[in-house]
């Protein structure tokens, strides 16, 4: 079994399940005792929200390509960074390390691409929904037509990452509004909803679409483990 790197801490809260559905996913492979081999480096969150705010994003770059070089100096394999948002700068963590990292976009297309659907709605922050970095990864690497809401939904879905989820902070009125942002989405021609920020998965699940959803968290940390496990 390899040894997995996590950038995470962006927030801790989705970080935990980034290790609990990693080591499921390795209990549920190789059974017993068997767990995940992985190192750790988890962010203060507020630091590197400071930096989002004040569009320091070459700053934010360089504290996450640090962190990717203590964990590969340390041993890790390959690296996940536990967030959407902050594979805007891919390229500089990329750079600084040996170690190949695994973009969370990739395996939630594959999942998309297999459930047959091609025009998909896209949730996650402000950065996530308006900038290229993932919707044109989704585009143009894996040939799917990526919706994102009308700006007044996605100040909402914004204000709830970070004023609510982040903080562990879960509210069935919050809830209410992203069922309506999705059901707005679906209205629109979306067939299927990527939940394209690690927390949202916190807040609603498949009862809360008519169409299916795709969670980032899981799928990226099932690829991980899965490669991990040696699987590609
Ligand atoms: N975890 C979130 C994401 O997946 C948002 C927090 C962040 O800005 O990194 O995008």
């Amino acid at each position: 079994m390899k040894t997995l790197g996590l950038i995470g801490g962006m927030s801790w809260e989705s970080t935990a399940l980034y290790y609990q559905i990693i080591n499921e996913t390795v209990r549920d492979r190789l059974g017993g005792l068997h767990s995940a081999r992985l190192l750790l480096y988890s962010v203060d969150f507020h630091d590197i929200e400071c930096l989002q705010q004040a569009g320091a994003w070459a700053e934010a770059g360089q504290q996450l390509a640090q962190a990717a070089r203590a964990l590969e100096a340390a041993g890790a394999e390959g690296l996940a960074l536990c967030t959407n948002t902050m594979h805007k700068v891919v390229p500089a963590i990329e750079a600084a390390v040996a170690i190949p990292l695994w973009h969370i976009a990739d395996p939630t297309a594959v999942a998309v691409q297999q459930a047959g659907v091609k025009t998909i709605g896209l949730l996650g922050t402000r950065f996530t929904m308006e900038q290229d970095f993932y919707r044109g990864r989704l585009a143009a690497q894996h040939g799917l037509t990526v919706m994102i809401p009308e700006p007044a939904d996605r100040e909402i879905a914004h204000r709830v990452i970070y004023d609510e989820l982040c903080q562990g902070d879960i509210r069935a009125e919050s809830r209410a509004h992203y069922r309506q942002i999705i059901q707005r989405l679906v209205m629109n021609g979306a067939e299927g909803i990527i939940l394209g920020c690690t927390e949202i998965t916190l807040l609603v699940g498949p009862d809360d679409a008519a169409v299916p959803l795709f969670d980032t968290t899981r799928l990226h940390a099932q690829a991980m483990a899965a490669w991990a496990l040696g699987d590609h």
